[in-house]
């Protein structure tokens, strides 16, 4: 049996990711220090015989016996990656260190979750893999952005000088059910607003773009990489193309939570880019892959996590 290693294991895509690899008969090894994760996010798994957790913080080594490697563990949503932005920095460097010097003992091969935070604020759109971004490297959201492009760099160089089999993939903006409701990222909060009818914060005019892909959809995308041959070392992006203002998301959210809230606009925060949206033709090419679920579907199946979280009825 295959024995896989999934940093950041007990986060959001963590989770989910250990559950469909479990699913397909793999033994995983879940390793997190909770920074963002939790233990309910990984309960279903803990019994299964074919899944262990492993409490620890990846910016100090680990020595396990591997095949493959899923590097996830870093905080995601700006919120919580600025809170400790120099532990954020030290989880995307030296946490990348370390689990690379670990695939290099055991020859593993590993996948990076990175992000389309490599872009920054893009002045090309969509963006595509060969775009090499617009970030500011001394901002607040510098620990993250320069983080993982520095993750990215160490994964090549480690490709180019140690032979090491790399997965490198870029993750535009992914979400679904077991986000924390205190996640801080704009569905989280828009949807545990709206059920609250509580003011939904809309950070600038709202007039700002993303484009958001399920998990389900993303995961199916990650485990198919991992599958690919050594030669396909990407980076490749993964994300759904189809873009929103965060206005019309908040909208749609409220139509969806049938919801009385009203909209409150806040700052817009430093650094926040003002478009984006993957160009997946490499995703479709290499991975013959592209999202299914539509941003209303997703929305629903998020939305009814989240009234069980939060203990409202429907
Ligand atoms: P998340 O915050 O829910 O999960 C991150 C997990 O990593 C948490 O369980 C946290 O406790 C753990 N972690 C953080 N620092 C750690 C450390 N030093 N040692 C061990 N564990 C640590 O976020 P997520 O949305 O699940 O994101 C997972 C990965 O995917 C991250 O690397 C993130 O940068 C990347 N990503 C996510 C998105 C998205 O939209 N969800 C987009 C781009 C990239
Ligand atoms: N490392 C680890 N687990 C291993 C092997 C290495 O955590 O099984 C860490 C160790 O801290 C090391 C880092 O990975 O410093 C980089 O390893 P590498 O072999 O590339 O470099 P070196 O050991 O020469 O620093
Ligand atoms: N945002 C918002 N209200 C919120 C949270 C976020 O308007 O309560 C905006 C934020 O300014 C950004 C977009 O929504 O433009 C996406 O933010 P998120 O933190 O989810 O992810 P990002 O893509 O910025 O990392």
């Amino acid at each position: 049996m295959k024995k896989v290693l999934v940093t950041g294991g007990a986060g959001f895509l963590g989770s989910h990711l250990c559950s469909q690899l479990i699913h397909q008969g793999l033994d995983v090894l879940c390793v997190d220090n909770f920074y963002t994760g939790s233990k309910a996010n990984i309960k279903d798994l803990i019994a299964n015989p074919n899944f262990e957790f492993m409490r620890h913080d990846v910016t100090f080594p680990l020595y396990v016996e591997v095949e493959e490697i899923y590097n996830l563990a870093c905080p995601a949503s700006p919120v919580h990656y600025q809170f400790d932005p120099v532990q954020t920095t030290k989880t995307n460097v030296h946490g990348a260190i370390n689990m690379l010097g670990l695939a290099k003992r055991v020859q593993a091969k590993i996948l990076q979750a990175s992000t389309s935070e490599v872009y920054g604020d893009p002045e090309v759109h969509p963006q595509p893999e060969s775009y090499w971004g617009k970030v500011n490297p001394i901002g607040i959201r510098s620990c993250y952005d320069e983080g993982k492009r520095c993750a990215e760099t160490l994964f090549f160089d480690y490709w180019r000088q140690h032979q090491l089999q790399i997965k490198v993939q870029r993750i535009f903006n992914t979400y679904g059910p077991k986000m924390h409701p205190n996640d801080g990222r704009v569905i989280s909060n828009f949807i545990v607003q709206a059920l609250k009818n509580e003011p939904i914060t809309i950070y600038g005019q709202g007039q700002q773009t993303r484009s958001f892909c399920y998990v389900d959809d993303l995961i199916e995308a990650m485990i198919l990489f991992m599958n690919t041959p050594d030669d396909i070392t990407g980076p490749i992006n993964t994300g759904n193309p189809i873009e929103f203002t965060m206005l019309e998301l908040a909208e749609l959210v409220m139509k969806l939570t049938s919801s009385k809230s009203k909209l409150s606009f806040k700052p817009l925060p430093a650094d926040d880019p003002q478009q984006r949206k993957p160009d997946i033709t490499l995703a479709k090419n290499v991975l013959g892959w592209e999202p299914k679920v539509a941003l209303e579907d997703g929305l629903k199946e998020t939305i009814h996590y989240f009234k069980n979280v939060l203990n409202i009825s429907s």
